[in-house]
């Protein structure tokens, strides 16, 4: 009498609940029951022969489309995400240069990359360098019309290196400001076990 008891259901309650097993809408309960009744019944086995191989492993694997329309959606954010950043950092440049909103820049940076370190943990780090470029390329342009010799390219450079640097940094530290916010945000309403925080 070592024997545990067990518990068999009928063929038509097997084959009622095999659809729903199929389907990965059964609990594994009735999943374990459905398994048990096809290895004791050819009957019920031969309608639903996929059920009787699968053994005790969960069916329903995602079907390989998936995988791909989820890249395609990933990489279609990423472009709207990357021209959000490319137009923001760009806009934040506008304003800085502008002689009427000049202190809004403050608040563009960090708004920027806060916002794309929110919708993705890795990209947003193209936004201090876009914020950098997007305030080089100007100037570098202007001093390579007013540079001279025949090492103007370079020249130009040293130029527009030695005239942004320090106002890179500070854009730098904006965008870092705004990815901060944006991960201690992050912390606050997901809690620590978000997986998007797991890469730093
Ligand atoms: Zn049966």
């Amino acid at each position: 009498m070592s024997e545990p008891v067990k518990i068999t259901i009928p063929c038509e309650v097997c084959r009622d609940l095999a659809p729903l097993v199929q389907d990965g809408a059964a609990s594994a309960g009735s999943a374990a029951l459905v398994r048990e009744h096809l290895q004791t019944c050819a009957g019920c086995r031969a309608l639903f022969p996929d059920l009787a191989g699968a053994g005790e492993t969960l069916p329903a694997p995602p079907p390989p489309d998936d995988g791909r329309v989820l890249r395609a959606l990933r990489e279609r954010i990423n472009g709207l995400l990357l021209a959000f950043m490319a137009g923001g950092t760009l806009l934040g440049n506008l304003v800085m240069f502008s002689p009427n909103f000049s202190v809004f820049f403050l608040l563009i940076f960090p708004a920027v990359t806060g916002v794309a370190c929110w919708l993705d943990s890795r990209l947003w780090r193209l936004t201090p360098l876009l914020a950098c470029v997007m305030a080089f390329v100007p100037d570098y342009l202007r001093l390579l019309g007013e540079a001279q010799g025949t090492l103007r390219p370079v020249r130009a450079f040293v130029h527009a290196v030695r005239n942004g640097w320090l106002l890179w940094a500070v854009l730098i530290v904006l965008c870092l400001l705004g990815a901060l916010a944006a991960r201690l945000f992050q912390y606050a309403v997901k809690g620590e076990k978000s997986d998007e925080t797991a890469d730093r």
